[in-house]
């Protein structure tokens, strides 16, 4: 998970389509609990700007990073419109639902019920957001837009839109998904990062199989750089072309547009202490 900019989703959404969902959201508000829930069935206004959502990650799924480009993806409504898993009573965040600030880009086992068998370990890994949007304090769940305002409430789920979210969510060398806070002294956003993982299904195996790949990829690329970086030190000029491939394909792999772009910085912030060249990319 990498921080999104909302200023490249505004720049791709034109003025019919705000004053289509202005009209939407003023239409849902007259209606009752049952006209609200067949509104939302019969309506997808928000699917005409999938493509812009996509493309503000670059094609890649908001959550988990991954590019998959056979599959369509979901504008998944970060605050649930139709209904709230945690909270049974709740009529969902129907005021949001026409709402572009309320939207998130992502994947299928990101936003679906989804399970994956591990071959390798013989275990069965579950996830996907669906309806889910817990709270940390339930009591200050909103259910009526007159009454409270969402700004009060604490998600649990990490947000590709807040930058804070982002920084809490790091990867071990072997490509697995953790908090990049110790439990002890950050408990509550320790916990926050575990239960993303855990609905975001962000250690399903093949996410950690690729990151796992990546790292290694990355690191490989480094090693050959450090040792052409030691030729160049002692006077052999002609490293100096193949150090800097290598960088440039670790630059590569790190940068937004790249799959998983966020465990490329792992591998090299794990050689952060020990190689000149690994500290020149993550100032880079
Ligand atoms: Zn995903």
């Amino acid at each position: 998970m990498i921080p999104i900019d909302p200023q490249r989703i505004a720049e791709k959404i034109d003025q019919a389509w705000h004053t289509a969902a202005a009209q939407y959201a003023h239409d849902i508000a007259m209606m009752n609990a049952a006209e609200r829930r067949e509104y939302l069935r019969k309506t997808d206004h928000w699917a005409l700007i999938k493509n812009a959502l996509k493309a503000a990650a670059f094609d890649k799924c908001w959550y988990c990073e991954a590019l998959d480009q056979r599959a369509d993806g979901a504008v998944d409504h970060f605050r649930p419109k139709g209904r709230v898993h945690e909270c049974k009573h709740h009529p969902g965040y129907w005021w949001l639902a026409f709402d572009v600030a309320n939207y998130r880009f992502c994947c299928t086992y990101c936003n679906s019920g989804r399970s994956r068998v591990d071959v390798e370990s013989n275990t069965i890994s579950k996830g996907g957001k669906q309806d889910q949007f817990p709270l940390i304090d339930e009591s200050r769940r909103v259910s009526d837009p007159n009454i409270g305002s969402i700004n009060n409430e604490a998600p649990v789920l990490l947000d590709p839109l807040n930058p804070l979210d982002c920084a809490l969510l790091t990867f071990d060398l072997d490509g697995k998904a953790h908090a990049s806070v110790d439990k002890c002294e950050a408990p509550i956003e320790y916990d926050r990062v575990e239960r993303t993982i855990a609905i975001y299904h962000l250690n399903d195996p093949v996410l950690v199989k690729a990151r796992k790949k990546l790292i290694w990829e990355v690191s490989e690329h480094l090693k050959n750089a450090n040792e052409a970086h030691q030729d160049v030190l002692q006077g052999n000029a002609r490293s100096k072309a193949s150090r800097t491939t290598d960088l440039q394909r670790i630059h590569a792999k790190m940068s937004a547009p790249s799959p998983y772009s966020k465990a490329a910085k792992v591998a090299v912030f794990n050689k952060y202490g020990s190689s000149e060249l690994a500290r020149a990319l993550l100032q880079s």
